[in-house]
């Protein structure tokens, strides 16, 4: 079905009383960024209302996927609109629509009518009750069901007369750019992507980073994380990726501290690097992938080691679900296939045969102390090095 009109409705951010016009704002802005691959669309703002709007017909289907990637979208509801408020021309609007929509004329409806011009003459009541005569003379299969109608054929009539009969679900949350930055830990894995997707989803701005450890790992294996960060920006908008060159210090921790340790420590080293990059680009937070107990790193004591390592609050959306519940989100986000590539991460590639699952703070503590003379160079050396990557989804 082609459609010209889209009437984009959305939810918690009508809440936000005064600060209802940055958040319409920061809709709009993620609108165009994720219309902008499709085609050329118009988008105006309506008394508490988004229309879409384009001179030439597009593929439904396809406008609702580009918006289905805009966090604060409740709902999608391809429209027809006119500018002639009078019943008669009402009636023929809401029946042409009838007509395209529905080539089975053999379903139960109801017609609503929502008001926001006042000065129009009759009452919603009436208007209801007046539109569902034309439609029922002209489609006299039809039947009216004003309890539980299948189809609930809706009109508004505001500075203009819009009717609509289908609403698809958006994807709920708020507008990223409504509720500050953080900075994801982005590995090539599954998880972090959808760590990143649940937060990016509650209005954040995603800032991420990337530890590899060349040679040990590819440049297929960055290119993955790369990809992966694109995926996730079709939703987040534009982010930055720092790629750090973990190699020397994971050697230096391989040489200097006990192997059943390495993994935390790592990932201590790991957290301090990313909070750095987070304080110069303004960000807030941490994010990671980690779920509780899902291997030795990620047991409650270990995460509370490596919680220590960094001052920010760390995000990790991930935390109480199974594997299979993440894996479904990664699906449905579109990350799955390209996680499950079987490029090496750099976590993979120094790991202890048996890895503490309960390490103390204390005793990691003392572990790193033996990297003292050297650690701080090397901390240095890999954030003055690393590249930075601008990620935008679409290019
Ligand atoms: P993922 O699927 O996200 O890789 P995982 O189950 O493999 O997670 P770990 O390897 O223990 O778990 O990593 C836990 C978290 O640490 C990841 O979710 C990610 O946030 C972060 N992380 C791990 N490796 C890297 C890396 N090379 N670069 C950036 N962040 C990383
Ligand atoms: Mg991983």
């Amino acid at each position: 079905m082609e459609y010209k009109s889209f009437l984009i409705k959305y939810a918690e951010i009508g809440l936000k009383g005064k600060n209802r016009f940055r958040f319409e704002d920061a809709l709009v802005t993620q609108m165009k960024y994720a219309l902008e691959p499709i085609g050329e669309f118009e988008i105006r703002k309506e008394s508490g209302r988004i229309f879409v709007e384009t001179e030439q017909s597009y593929d439904c289907e396809e406008v609702v996927e580009g918006l289905s990637h805009v966090f604060g979208i409740s709902g999608i509801c391809p429209i027809a609109q006119d500018t002639v408020k009078e019943i008669e021309s009402m009636g023929k609007l809401l029946g042409d629509h009838v007509e395209e929509e529905y080539p089975e004329k053999n379903f139960s409806f109801k017609v609503f009518v929502r008001r926001g011009d006042k000065r129009f003459p009759m009452t919603s009541m009436e208007a209801a009750a007046a539109l569902g005569e034309i439609i029922l003379e002209r489609f006299p299969t039809l039947r009216v069901d004003v309890h539980e109608p299948e189809v609930a054929l809706t009109v508004e009539i505001r500075e203009r007369v819009y009717v609509y009969s289908r609403e698809i679900p958006g994807p709920g949350g708020m507008p990223v750019g409504t509720n500050g930055s953080a900075m994801l830990l982005l590995s090539g894995g599954i998880d972090s992507p959808v760590a990143g997707y649940m937060i990016a989803k509650r209005g954040v701005r995603l800032h991420a980073v990337y530890f590899h450890a060349p040679p040990y790992t590819s440049e297929r294996a960055k290119q993955k994380v790369v990809d992966l960060a694109k995926i996730v920006a079709s939703y987040a908008g534009p982010i930055t990726l720092h790629v750090v060159n973990f190699t020397d210090i994971q050697l230096e921790i391989y040489e200097k501290c006990p192997h059943d340790e390495l993994t935390i420590i790592m990932r201590r080293y790991m957290m301090k690097i990313a909070e750095h990059f987070a304080r110069e680009d303004g960000c807030m937070a941490l994010i990671t992938g980690e779920s509780i107990g899902q291997v030795a790193s990620q047991t409650i004591q270990s995460l509370l080691v490596t919680d220590n390592a960094a001052k920010m609050p760390v995000f990790r959306p991930c935390i109480g679900l199974d594997k299979n519940e993440i894996i479904a989100i990664s699906e449905k986000i579109g990350t799955f296939e390209t996680s499950i590539l079987p490029y090496e991460d750099c976590c993979t590639i120094f790991v202890a045969k048996h890895p503490v699952t309960k390490p103390r703070l204390d005793v990691i503590r003392r572990s790193e102390s033996k990297l003292k003379d050297t650690i701080k160079t090397l901390v240095d050396q890999a954030v003055e090095t690393a590249e930075i990557i601008k990620i935008r989804a679409h290019e």
